[in-house]
C-alpha cells in the first residue's frame, strides 16, 4: 500500500544542479519489441533484461508515486514496445490510483494498438503517440523489418473511434528512407486529426548505423516544408517540449525535435526509469541508478522520495549538448559494448 502524500516530506519539484526541475519521468515497461526500426534496432540480435529482473506492477506504482512526490507526476509509459507488456491497460488503472500522475501518455508503435486502445483508454490513459515513418508498406518493412503497417493504421483508427483526441505522430526522418514523404505525412496527419512531429535522427545507443549524413536537420526540414507549403511560422511558447512548433499558411500544426543539431538540454525536466528500474537522468548517461536494489532491500516510501530528490540535485547532464560539440561524430555505443550493457540501448530505457 503506497502511503498517501504528507507534508512528513516537504520537498516538490527538486531541480538540479543548473535548476532543472525533476518532472517528466519516461517509464520503459519492457525492453522487447515487435518491430526492428532501422535506427533502434538494426542489428540481428540483442542481448534482453532476464524477464525475472522486470519490475511488477505494485513496484512500478511505487516508484511512480515516490517521483510524483518529488515533482516528476509526467508520465510517458514507454519501451521497447509497451503494447507487448502483459496486461498493460491494468498497470494504468494502478498507476492513476496509486501515483496519481498529473499527467499520463503512452508512446507505442502501433502494431497492437487495435485490439487494445478501448481497454487502455477505460483505465484511464489520457494521451496518446504512435511513431510512423512511412505510408508505403514495402517501405515500412524495409525500415522495420516486419510487414505490419496495416496494423498501425487500423491501430491509429481505433485510438481515434474510442476517443484518444490529442493523438500525436512521431516520425524519425533519416536521409535516403523517408525524407521525400515528409509532405506526405504531415498531409495524413493533418487529415486524420493528429499533430506530426519530425524527429531528427540520433545518435543515441542502439543506432549503430548513425552517421551525421544520415541526419535530416531542423533547418533543412522547414526548408524543405516552406518550399512544399509556401511559408513555416514558429508558434514559440515551448517551455520544457522536447518539440518546437510550427503553423503552415493552412492552419496545419507540426513539431520538429531537434535533439541532434538543437539539442534543449538547458530546459530538459524528463529522465528515465528501465523496466528493471534502473533510472537514468539523461538520454546519453552510461550509468544509472538501480532504484529496484533499494525498493528490494526494503527501503520505505520516504527514503526512496529523498534517494530520488537527491540523486537529482545533483544532476549535471547535458549528454545531447555535449554530443554536437565533438569534433568527430559518430556511433555513440559500439555494438560489443550494447552486448554486454543493453541498458545503454534505445529500446531499454525507452525514447
Ligand atoms: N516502441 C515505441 C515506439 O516506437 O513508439 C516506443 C519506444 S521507441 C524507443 C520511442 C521513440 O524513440 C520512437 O518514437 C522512436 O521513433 C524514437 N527513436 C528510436 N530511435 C531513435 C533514434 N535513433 N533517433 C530518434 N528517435 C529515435
Ligand atoms: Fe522501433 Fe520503437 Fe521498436 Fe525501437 S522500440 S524498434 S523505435 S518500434
Amino acid at each position: 500500500m503506497v502511503s498517501p502524500v504528507t507534508s512528513a516530506f516537504p520537498r516538490s519539484h527538486v531541480v538540479d544542479a543548473f535548476g532543472r526541475p525533476l518532472q517528466n519521468l519516461r517509464l520503459s515497461v519492457t525492453d522487447r519489441c515487435n518491430l526492428r526500426c532501422s535506427y533502434c534496432m538494426p542489428e540481428s540480435n540483442y542481448a534482453w533484461l532476464p524477464r525475472a529482473e522486470l519490475l511488477n506492477f505494485a513496484e512500478i506504482c511505487r516508484l511512480a508515486a515516490n517521483f510524483s512526490r518529488v515533482g516528476a507526476s509526467r508520465i510517458r509509459l514507454t519501451g521497447g514496445e509497451p503494447l507487448l507488456r502483459q496486461d498493460l491497460a491494468d498497470l494504468i488503472a494502478m498507476l492513476v490510483t496509486r501515483a496519481k500522475p498529473t499527467d499520463l501518455a503512452l508512446t507505442t508503435n502501433g502494431v497492437l494498438l487495435a485490439d487494445q486502445a478501448r481497454s487502455l483508454r477505460n483505465a484511464g490513459l489520457k494521451r496518446l503517440t504512435v511513431s510512423l515513418d512511412t505510408l508505403q508498406p514495402e517501405r515500412f518493412q524495409a525500415i522495420t523489418r516486419r510487414d505490419k503497417l496495416g496494423q498501425v493504421f487500423a491501430g491509429i483508427d481505433a485510438a481515434r473511434a474510442v476517443g484518444f483526441d490529442e493523438l500525436k505522430i512521431d516520425t524519425v526522418v533519416v536521409r535516403g528512407q523517408n525524407d521525400d514523404e515528409l509532405a506526405a505525412l504531415l498531409n495524413y496527419a493533418r487529415d486524420i486529426g493528429a499533430e506530426l512531429r519530425f524527429i531528427e535522427y540520433m545518435d543515441v545507443g542502439g543506432a549503430t548505423q548513425w552517421t551525421p549524413q544520415a541526419v535530416v536537420s531542423r533547418a533543412e526540414i522547414i526548408e524543405r516544408l516552406a518550399g512544399d507549403y509556401g511559408s513555416v511560422r514558429p508558434l514559440g511558447g515551448r517551455g520544457s517540449a522536447p518539440a518546437e512548433r510550427f503553423e503552415l499558411p493552412d492552419g496545419t500544426v507540426f513539431g520538429i525535435i531537434a535533439s541532434a543539431t538543437t539539442p534543449f538540454c538547458d530546459r530538459c525536466d524528463r529522465s528515465r526509469l528501465t523496466a528493471d528500474g534502473t533510472w537514468y537522468q539523461c538520454l546519453y548517461a552510461t550509468a544509472g541508478l538501480d532504484l529496484r536494489a533499494h525498493l528490494r532491500a526494503g527501503r520505505s516510501d520516504a527514503d526512496l522520495a529523498e534517494l530520488i530528490a537527491d540523486t537529482w540535485s545533483m544532476r549535471t547532464a547535458r549528454g545531447a549538448e555535449e554530443r554536437t560539440q565533438m569534433e568527430h561524430r559518430g556511433v555513440f555505443v559500439p555494438v560489443s559494448a550494447l552486448r554486454r550493457q543493453p541498458h545503454l540501448e534505445m529500446h531499454t530505457r525507452g525514447g
